[in-house]
């Protein structure tokens, strides 16, 4: 049994108490390693190391971190597929192509962010007394705690570090406890990269154990969470409770709009993309499907045909379309939501049942209840409702009923019905002509409702791991 520690301020440790937890490959149920079990003790001494580790990162040149972000890159560039591709795919049940698309995508982020270490951008304002000045500076926060989720567990994990680190904070990792191994891989790496070896932790262990003692540790002065909207809630709770800076990237129930111009061939095959990529366990998903009534009865046979076409066999094979949830609990989540539904009066295209071990059939249900929890909740499994709409107007009424807001889609062909769609439904993004699953580095990712709070990428994730001040200066009297 490989015995994994984690990572407290540059060393590789245990944890104090000398409990470990096992992590599993969901596709076999194979005990991969046993990693830390980190307590209030563990998460201290993280905490105090990147307070040292922040006055070492911060008073480095912008140009020297990001030079170290870039070697981050060039790193992950030329060895990414040795440190993380086996572990993405045994860890998180990734197919080999989402695991490279992962870490392409890593490379991405950590570029665009060493880019963001010289754009710690100040002003200047008017002042009516001649004799004041006035200057505002942003600077960094200082430790941020960083919360993350399973399903995508280098990238967004990538995306929640890169962009803080290039503003000059130290980070304290805890990543989700089905992940550790990808997150001590990913802390390693900064280190190889320069990184100074306190500004950097990664505590492994649960939510309600080292998460909840990272969330309240006064040491911490900012908490980005990715995670399910409840987890996001009780952090924010939490976090609020003692004035922590929160960044909240939570749950969605994407809505995917057919117009009535669109090719319903063509419009199912975005329609299973995004969907059906990891199983549906991407927060952006677009589990809810509204169709113009016009090409309904084509759109539903053809979104049929591609779902029964997916291929879902090895994880290593370029075939596989997706594979296993993440554990258990989450495949009888998605069963409940399929059943309730069903009860409801949800018919069941395709699927709706388990294909073996953990992995859950394409599954399209048509006209769930507007109440039923595979209509309002995430399932964050394999799961599409459909329902039909019979003009614009109640499309988008459609999507907007709902506590989340991610993402969209549109698919039209007529850009003047998108942008009005895009302009009306409450949501962090909306895409046209493609599905609501999408990614960029610089785009502002984040949501409205329950969806969360706060931007990440790009100059957006600049703005909430900074503060700004206000510098004023008495110049004294104008020189006559
Ligand atoms: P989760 O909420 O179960 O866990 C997320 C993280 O929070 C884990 O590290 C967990 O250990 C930790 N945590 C749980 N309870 C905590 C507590 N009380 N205090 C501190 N930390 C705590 O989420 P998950 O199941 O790992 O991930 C899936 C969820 O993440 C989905 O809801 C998905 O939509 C969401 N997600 C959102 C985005 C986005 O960009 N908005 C991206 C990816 C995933």
């Amino acid at each position: 049994m490989q015995i994994q520690d984690m990572l407290i301020g540059g060393e590789a440790v245990a944890a104090v108490g000398g409990t470990s937890f096992a992590v599993t490959a969901p596709a076999t149920g194979e005990v991969l390693a046993q990693v830390p079990r980190a307590g209030a003790t563990d998460v201290d001494r993280a905490v105090k190391a990147a307070g040292r580790g922040f006055e070492a990162w911060f008073r480095l040149r912008p140009a020297e971190r990001e030079a170290a972000l870039l070697r981050a890159a060039e790193l992950v560039a030329a060895e990414g597929q040795a440190r993380f591709l086996d572990t993405l795919i045994d860890e998180s049940g990734s197919t080999i192509a989402k695991a490279r698309g992962e870490i392409a995508y890593t490379v991405d982020l950590l570029r665009t962010a060493a880019g963001e270490a010289r754009r710690l951008y100040g002003e200047t304002f008017p002042n009516d007394d001649p004799r004041r000045m006035s200057l505002v500076i942003r600077e960094p926060l200082g430790v941020v705690g960083v919360v993350s989720p399973y399903n995508a567990p280098l990238s967004l994990l990538t995306k929640m570090c890169a962009f803080p680190l290039a503003a000059g904070n130290s980070l304290v990792i805890k990543p989700s406890e089905e992940t550790p191994l990808t997150a001590i891989a990913f802390g390693r790496l900064l280190l190889d990269a320069g990184v100074p070896a306190e500004a950097i932790s990664v505590v492994t262990g649960f939510g309600s154990e080292c998460g909840a003692e990272l969330v309240n540790h006064p040491g911490v002065r900012c908490i980005a969470l990715t995670g399910s909207t409840n987890t996001g809630i009780a952090v924010g709770q939490a976090g609020l409770s003692k004035m922590r800076r929160m960044q909240l990237e939570l749950g969605g129930k994407s809505a995917l709009l057919v117009l009535r111009d669109a090719d319903p061939q063509q419009a199912a095959k975005i329609a299973a993309q995004g969907i059906f990529t990891h199983s549906g366990q991407i927060c952006m998903a677009n589990s809810r499907i509204v169709v113009a009534r016009e090409i309904y009865q084509p759109f539903i046979a053809a979104l049929k045909s591609e779902a029964e076409a997916l291929y879902l066999g090895d994880l290593r094979d370029e075939r596989t379309a997706y594979g296993p949830l993440i554990n258990g609990r989450a495949v009888e989540k998605v069963l409940e939501h399929v059943h309730e539904a069903v009860a409801g009066g949800a018919e069941v295209l395709t699927g709706g049942e388990i294909l073996h071990g953990l992995v859950v059939k394409p599954t399209v249900l048509l006209n769930p209840p507007r109440t039923s929890r595979a209509w309002r909740e995430e399932s964050f499994g394999p799961v599409a409702s459909v329902v039909a709409a019979d003009d614009l107007e109640q499309a988008i009424e459609i999507a907007n009923d709902s506590d989340y807001g991610l993402s969209a889609a549109v698919l039209t062909n007529n850009i003047q019905w998108g942008l009005h769609a895009a302009r009306r439904i409450a949501s962090g993004a909306v895409h046209i002509g493609m599905h609501a699953f999408q990614s960029n580095a610089l785009a502002p990712i984040g949501g409205v409702g329950l969806s969360g709070m706060g931007r990440s990428g790009g100059h957006y994730s600049t703005e909430e791991f900074t503060e700004v001040k206000w510098i004023s200066v008495d110049v004294g009297s104008l020189p006559r």
